[in-house]
């Protein structure tokens, strides 16, 4: 399995701000940088990410984890730029096949283990219920949404395996395995069994909860800016679908920490497959 670490990554930031600019110190990364790279919507292939600091990254976008990373080392030592750069999180330092772990990574090639797994630290939220970890963020996040003036409603938590069962065969017999698929987990490949998602509602629009047009709520724009500053990831976005293999969801939010989705959101990254160097897919193999 292949990891990209941040000090791999560190590294290859500042020898590039070597060879570009003379000074490395005085090289400051954009954080808000926007991506400009087109979403391809054909499962399997993955649009170029946009590099707004000049820096190449070779298996960023390799959905299958296949391409080789560059060693910190060699990319230091082409440019004559330090070693020593300090690790700005350790990717490897949780589980991402433990499915208690808040790493962990659930998608239609790395279903859960064991595929009945039930957190068993559930606690209420709102209607919902998720793991007590993530509880307290979560609360965080519906009261900073509230300060901006935004109101988002809690739609669904954890499910265990036999409700995913049921949602899914309710999607296959209503819109065909095809569309199903691209919408819905089959029971063991939902990241609603590990207790670390939510799917978030607009409160003024409450037409688009699930729906596409919940990306353009005020609500939805407010997850897609500012849920990472609590922990959470838009798991699924138009752009990541070749990684990810689902359709955009602008309301599924995976809990993930917010040492890590500050991470992701300073280094634009939006995938956890990309993240650990896992592969996703758009079908079940
Ligand atoms: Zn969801």
């Amino acid at each position: 399995m292949q990891r990209r670490g941040a000090w791999g990554r560190s590294v290859a930031v500042v020898a590039v701000a070597f060879v570009a600019g003379g000074v490395a110190a005085a090289v400051v990364l954009p954080r808000d940088a926007p991506t400009t790279g087109a979403a391809l919507d054909v499962p399997g292939v993955v649009a170029p990410r946009s590099d707004p600091a000049g820096r190449s990254e070779a298996g960023r976008s390799d959905p299958a984890g296949t391409a080789p990373a560059a060693t910190p080392a060699a990319t230091a030592a082409t440019a004559g730029a330090p070693t020593s750069a300090p690790p700005a999180i350790d990717l490897h330092s949780r589980s991402t096949t433990d499915p208690a772990s808040l790493w962990v990574v659930v998608n239609k090639i790395h279903p859960l283990d064991p595929v009945r797994y039930a957190p068993d630290d559930l606690v209420q939220a709102g209607p919902e219920k998720v793991r007590a970890v993530v509880a307290h963020d979560l609360d965080a996040m519906l009261a900073g949404a509230k300060r901006d003036g935004v109101t988002l409603t809690i739609q669904s938590g954890f499910r265990d395996y036999a409700y995913q069962r049921t949602i899914f065969s309710n999607m296959l017999a209503l819109h065909g395995r095809e569309y199903a698929e691209s919408l819905s987990a089959r029971p063991g490949f939902s990241e609603h069994q590990t207790g670390l998602a939510v799917d978030v509602g607009s409160a003024s629009r409450s037409s688009c909860d699930f729906d596409p047009c919940f990306a353009s709520t005020d609500e939805g724009r407010w997850v897609a800016r500012d849920a990472w500053r609590y922990g959470f990831v838009v798991r699924y976005t138009k752009e990541n679908r070749p990684v990810t293999g689902y359709a955009p969801e602008g309301w599924h939010l995976r809990y993930v920490g917010r040492e890590l989705a500050g991470w992701m959101h300073d280094e634009h990254v939006t995938t956890l497959e990309e993240v650990f160097g896992i592969r996703g897919s758009a079908t079940y193999e």
